[in-house]
């Protein structure tokens, strides 16, 4: 039930919602946090009831390239391990998260990468990380795989040198992670 609540939220409520924002002034934004909150809201409901599990979810890590640093010039879209770690950036502590739950982790320049990466991974349960815009979309796009989506800090505006609160990576993750264990 709550997953065709999570459905018609996305495919129909979002979408239809979207067809007014040209007259809602900068609210697009707002409603997409909307959507991403309520989003994530009904995948916990859901997915806390779980009370077991035919087989451990597999789960992916999505960021946003923006969170590398500008100055670095390390190519970590196609692998995110050839971070030198160096602390500039959030990369590294995201690394080190990843490592300790033994995610997949990978960065997305895109909508249309993190589609192929989803569609290679082959995810059981998506922590997504990105701006409003493209968190909303993947979102939609990738249900009905459950998606905890995390909009990143954008202090020099945005798709630049963005950052992102690890707490709340690691509670998104922890959420999955206690449905593993009853595995
Ligand atoms: S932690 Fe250092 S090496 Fe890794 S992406 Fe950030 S700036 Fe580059």
């Amino acid at each position: 039930m709550i997953d065709f609540l999570r459905g018609f939220v996305l495919k129909i409520l979002y979408p239809s919602l979207i067809l007014f924002s040209p007259f809602l002034r900068n609210k697009k934004e707002s409603l997409q946090l909307f959507i991403i909150e309520l989003n994530n809201r009904l995948v916990k409901i859901e997915w806390s009831k779980k009370s077991f599990l035919y087989k451990k979810m597999k789960l992916l890590l999505l960021l946003p390239h923006c969170l590398q640093t500008n100055s670095c010039d390390v190519r970590i879209t196609n692998n995110i391990y050839n971070c030198k770690r160096c602390g500039k950036c959030i990369i590294s502590d995201i690394i080190r998260v990843a490592e300790k739950y033994r995610l997949n982790l990978f960065v997305a320049t895109g909508g249309t990468l993190a589609r192929r990466i989803v569609k290679d991974i082959r995810p059981d349960a998506i922590v997504a990380v990105a701006c409003e815009r493209d968190l909303s979309s993947g979102i939609v796009d990738t249900y009905p795989i459950p998606v905890i989506g995390i909009a990143n800090e954008r202090p020099q505006g945005p798709c630049v040198n963005t950052t992102i609160d690890k707490k709340k990576i690691i509670d998104a993750i922890e959420f999955f992670e206690k449905i593993n264990s009853r595995y």
